[in-house]
């Protein structure tokens, strides 16, 4: 019987929204339950702040904007001279619930902790990618208590107005030391990325494993750069009504959605290496992780 050669995998580069946890269920409940309260507060249309939010989510070219809500149209009319922060305590129950909600959804997925020690102790690196801001990116680690696996964040510069009392971030948090912010052009699944990563981290890429839940951003990346492919197949598995939700104030453009759809009939059929049907821990059944040799 011919047995299987492992891959040695010295370089792990993980994605993170629905590779770690659902963020698609997380934020579109999260969302919903803020918009919820401030409709109450405000007395407007839940229909008219959405498209207000949308509007917002445009001008910042980030859907990911929770304080997007400061400055719609119906925020800024209903507090007339209020500055940002003066609008935030006035929407404080609205953020309060968004805080709630993402309390009982954002939970790391099943294994993907005690997978990440095991790979860890194995003296293999562990490197995060995403296309979320930096703080984004860096306050979910840390929520999540994960940022101590990882020996670098790549992920976006921050957009948009930022936090409006930045005093009240970083208060129990621990930050990822080492932070690269990507560049705007570099976005997925251009293969550079993954070559100028690799290349920073002196690992080769066939020593390396991108682990990610889309397959025509993550994966064809993979394929494309000539690095070891994972697919978190577990991760596509939300529900339509939260994925519905988020498309209703996306902050995409018809030329975004016409680039998507371009995408996914080029690399909609891409095959991974290996497919994580449930769990992120089914790694360990395929792959050998190892100390870089390089320094
Ligand atoms: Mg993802």
């Amino acid at each position: 019987m011919v047995m299987a050669v492992r891959a040695q995998i010295e370089l792990v580069i993980c994605d993170l929204d629905n590779t770690l946890y659902d963020w698609v269920t997380f934020f579109s409940s999260a969302f919903d339950a803020m918009v919820n309260e401030a409709i109450r507060v405000l007395g407007v249309p839940k229909d008219q702040l959405l498209d207000e939010l949308q509007d917002v989510h445009r001008r910042y070219h980030s859907s990911e904007q929770p304080f997007a809500l400061l400055d719609t149209v119906s925020v800024v009319a209903a507090f007339p001279g209020a500055s940002r922060r003066e609008r935030l305590d006035r929407l404080d129950s609205a953020f309060h619930a968004f805080n709630s909600a993402r309390k009982a959804t954002l939970k790391p997925y099943p294994g993907v902790v005690e997978t990440l020690g095991a790979i860890e102790a194995t003296g293999a690196r562990i490197a995060a990618h995403t296309e979320a801001t930096v703080a984004n990116a860096e306050f979910r680690l840390n929520k999540l208590g994960l940022v101590r696996y990882f020996s670098r964040l790549y992920a976006v510069a921050d957009a948009g107005e930022g936090h409006p009392a930045p005093e009240l971030l970083h208060k129990s948090g621990v930050g990822i030391s080492h932070v690269r912010a990507l560049m705007l052009h570099e976005r997925k699944p251009d293969r550079k990325i993954l070559e100028e990563i690799c290349a920073a981290e002196g690992v080769e890429p066939d020593r390396t494993l991108y682990v990610g839940d889309s397959l025509v951003r993550d994966i064809s990346m993979a394929k494309a750069a000539g690095v070891h492919s994972a697919w978190a197949k577990y991760g596509t598995k939300y529900s339509p009504e939260h994925w519905n939700r988020l498309v209703r104030v996306t902050h995409w453009t018809t030329e975004d959605v016409k680039r998507a759809q371009e995408a996914s009939k080029l690399y909609g059929h891409t095959v991974p290496d290996v497919v994580l049907e449930r769990s992120f821990g089914e790694l360990l059944d395929h792959y050998d992780f190892v100390r870089p040799t390089a320094p």
